[in-house]
């Protein structure tokens, strides 16, 4: 098998002094000791410069995150403004400002409707988890306290935290301890057309898949079960997107049962599949608590927020009692100003209209690669894309795990100018949403190359 040569033999300094103390996060440490890191140098629009002056196509928008784009001035100076006239705010002691109070009422302005309230936090992790507690404060507050197991599914990524890690679908992440997963989550499996169901039509293969937490409701008992936790479309555990009736069946079931839905809009959130959010996109209309993060500052400064219902906010404030949960930087007014003038100049700009422009010709163009002999499967929403990799396409029959063809791919992709995120053996893409029609030619030029590349070394 051919050896893909170091990307930069040159950054070996940095690479040693970035060996030497940093341990970073999703990392195998043995493996990033040998090769070193891509060090990033500079970034501008979708284009990221490495500490080598070379320059790659940021596919994924740093990790889902930089919908705006790198290098924006307008946000660097909010950013040192706020710094000047107000650095830090608490928000725990009946304290407030301004600019957190002006981004709650912009977000619950761009939010599906009846989310009029909204819980400040720094990470998608931090928001996913103040759900989880808002909704077992919810059910205690009701008098239901025996409403306290939440399903979640196979291959949804939520976070990092133990409990988050414990309400995402992959057991391999539970493999470092800590009691994960913790007790009261159940799963039920993905709605992946491909892998789950593909015996079925999609349209068949949704309502399938919306049944299976039916099933699971009526098995575990309706009067125990106190939320459902989902993605729009599932991204960092799988790349999928559902079939069309997937969401509005799971919205009828939940209400059914008087289950709280939860929707994860952490990376979907933001114009990510051509509007504001994922729920208008899926058809989600009345979501109890949505999650959002990332986009809302396009990680300028990290900032994440829980979107809540009148609902549960009315039963928070009527009933009273102290919410025993916050975090130090929860609310920053720094991270607030950056993020209205995110949104702000999302708005003048139209970013949310490119996404969905842009989008449909790269879902057009990401279509096209089934036909290439190694991939089975491509599924695209907006500026989001996963194309999985196949070793025989007539059986679907996967590769060798051990072969690590993604990540080969991945590579080669690197090698030529463009980062993507293998996911086992699906690519996934989700460039900033600034993206044109050119550039989006640039990304695909590259990743067909790199398939072709992969193709060669495994056929
Ligand atoms: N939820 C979803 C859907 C995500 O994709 C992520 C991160 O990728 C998270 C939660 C966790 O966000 P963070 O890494 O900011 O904690």
């Amino acid at each position: 098998m051919n050896e893909i040569s170091p990307i930069n033999s040159e950054m070996t300094a940095l690479q040693r002094r970035d060996n030497s103390h940093y341990l970073h996060p999703f990392t195998d440490y043995s493996e990033l000791h040998a090769e070193g890191a891509t060090i990033q140098d500079r970034a501008e629009g979708i284009y990221i410069w490495d500490a080598d002056g070379r320059r790659i196509i940021d596919g994924l928008a740093g990790l889902g995150c930089v919908n705006l784009g790198y290098g924006r001035q307008e946000l660097a100076d909010v950013a040192a403004r706020q710094m000047k006239r107000l650095s830090y705010s608490q928000s725990f002691f009946k304290t407030s400002n301004e600019p957190a109070i002006a981004l709650a009422a912009k977000l619950v302005q761009l939010a599906p409707r009846g989310l009029n309230h909204v819980f400040f936090a720094n990470s998608g992790s931090e928001a996913v988890e103040t759900a989880l507690k808002l909704v077992h404060r919810y059910w205690k507050l009701a008098g239901k306290p025996e409403k306290n197991v939440v399903i979640a599914r196979e291959q949804a990524y939520h976070g990092s935290t133990i409990a988050t890690t414990s309400l995402s679908g992959n057991p391999v992440f539970y493999e470092s301890g800590g009691g994960m997963p913790i007790a009261g989550i159940e799963r039920i499996k993905a709605p992946y057309w491909y892998m789950n169901g593909a015996d079925q039509s999609p349209e068949a293969f949704g309502l399938t898949a919306a049944g299976w937490l039916e099933e699971k409701i009526l098995h575990v008992g309706p009067e125990r079960v106190a939320a459902f936790f989902a993605e729009p479309f599932q991204g960092a555990g799988g790349a999928i997107v559902p079939p069309a009736t997937y969401w509005p069946e799971i919205q009828n079931i939940c209400r059914k049962y008087d289950v709280l839905l939860v929707v994860d809009e952490v990376v979907s959130g933001f114009g990510r599949t051509g509007k504001w959010f994922g729920c208008e996109t899926f058809g989600i209309e009345s979501p109890d608590l949505v999650t959002i993060a990332k986009g809302i500052t396009s990680s300028y400064f990290p900032m994440s927020a829980t979107m809540v219902s009148d609902r549960i906010a009315s039963m928070l404030i009527e009933k009273g009692g102290e919410f025993y949960h916050g975090f130090t930087n929860s609310g920053h007014p720094v991270g607030a100003a950056v993020a209205l003038e995110n949104i702000r100049i999302m708005e003048l700009e139209s970013v949310v209209e490119n996404a969905a422009d842009v989008g449909h010709y790269f879902g057009e163009l990401i279509a096209s690669l089934a036909d290439h002999p190694i991939v089975g499967n491509v599924r695209s929403c907006g500026l989001f894309a996963g194309i999985q990799l196949v070793a025989d396409k007539e059986t679907r029959r996967l590769f060798d795990e051990s072969l690590r063809v993604g990540d080969r791919c991945s590579a080669e992709a690197l090698q030529r100018g463009l980062a993507l995120r293998a996911i086992g053996d699906t690519m996934a893409l989700m460039p900033p949403l600034i993206i044109t029609r050119p550039q989006v030619d640039e990304v695909f030029k590259i990743t067909l190359e790199a398939l072709d590349a992969t193709a060669r070394a495994f056929t």
